[in-house]
């Protein structure tokens, strides 16, 4: 009986890994597909001062929109164009666009601070990532200052001595670098203050209850500290609502990013939605 059902379990799991392989393979020729048709668009999120209420920067997130319309989570298809060889470009298409974008708001006067893009393991490695930014802000004479790159921890502890070497590069340029996802990864306080890093983001997942749960709110209070006293700034990610706002502002915790100023936006629309945030929010 015992042997029976271990076979069946085990063809089980092997129809489920099957599934799980071929949607992966159908997902890298869509994505694929989109690449080719250049269907992958940054959509921007405000980064806003709760002091003054006021809007301080963006950050950059890829947005994809199936053949059916249906939008899918680069939480997804990221993953995916890593395992696929298609991250590379991926990344210098959005990269090229925010570019792009970049100028334009230059030339309109419109003041958006510095737009942040999210790189991941192999961009962040990739031999080419610099040259590739170097020639994107050539090519549209934008000031590199208006630039950031958001590195994880994971990314930057997988070869340290490399992983300085890189940022250093991109801080030579003008770039501004950010730790993303802050205080999920396995990065040791030691390294912190080896990387030459201008902003830690504190991930989200200790912003959700922060007002509810005590050990959210030491771990959040220990980050802005340390913070302070490595001379790094800080920004919360995915604040939802005031009371979290709030907690953040008492604990000097000043910059932050969520869905309680804005959600992410085309580049179309973001200086109204910046405008509206303006009035909505400063004093
Ligand atoms: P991330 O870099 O940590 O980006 C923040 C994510 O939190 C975004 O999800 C954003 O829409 C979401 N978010 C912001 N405020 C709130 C909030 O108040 N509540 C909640 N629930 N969520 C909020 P998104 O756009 O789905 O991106 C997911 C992840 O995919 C990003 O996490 C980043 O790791 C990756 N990603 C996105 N765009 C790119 C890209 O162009 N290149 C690379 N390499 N990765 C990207
Ligand atoms: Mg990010
Ligand atoms: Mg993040
Ligand atoms: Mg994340």
């Amino acid at each position: 009986h015992a042997k029976e059902k271990g076979r069946n379990n085990y063809q089980f799991f092997d129809v489920r890994m099957n599934e799980h392989a071929q949607s992966q393979l159908s997902m890298a020729n869509k994505l694929r597909i989109a690449l080719n048709r250049n269907v992958i668009h940054p959509h921007y999120q405000l980064k806003v001062d709760i002091r003054t209420g006021k809007p301080i920067g963006l950050e950059a997130l890829a947005r994809w929109n199936d053949e059916n319309g249906k939008p899918v989570s680069p939480a997804k298809f990221i993953p995916i164009a890593e395992e696929h060889g298609l991250i590379a470009r991926v990344g210098s298409s959005i990269l090229q666009q925010v570019c792009v974008q970049i100028r334009m708001w230059q030339d309109m006067n419109f003041e958006f601070g510095s737009v942040a893009f999210n790189l991941s393991a192999q961009q962040f490695r990739d031999p080419n990532l610099l040259s590739d930014i170097r020639e994107a802000i050539e090519d549209n004479k934008i000031d590199p200052k208006h630039l950031e790159v958001e590195v994880t921890e994971n990314t930057m502890m997988d070869d340290v001595e490399d992983a300085i070497q890189i940022l250093s590069n991109l801080k030579d340029m003008g770039l501004k670098i950010s730790i993303d996802d802050f205080g999920t990864g396995y990065s040791s306080l030691s390294y912190l203050k080896r990387f030459p890093v201008d902003t830690l983001k504190i991930d989200r997942s200790f912003i959700n209850e922060l007002t509810l749960d005590s050990d959210d709110a030491a771990i959040v209070s220990a980050i802005v500290s340390m913070a302070q006293k490595l001379g790094v700034s800080i920004v919360a990610e995915g604040v939802e609502n005031i009371e979290q706002s709030q907690y953040l502002k008492e604990i000097g915790c000043y910059h932050v990013q969520g869905y309680l100023y804005a959600k992410p936006c085309a580049g179309g629309e973001l200086p109204l939605v910046w405008e509206h945030v303006i009035r909505e929010f400063a004093e």
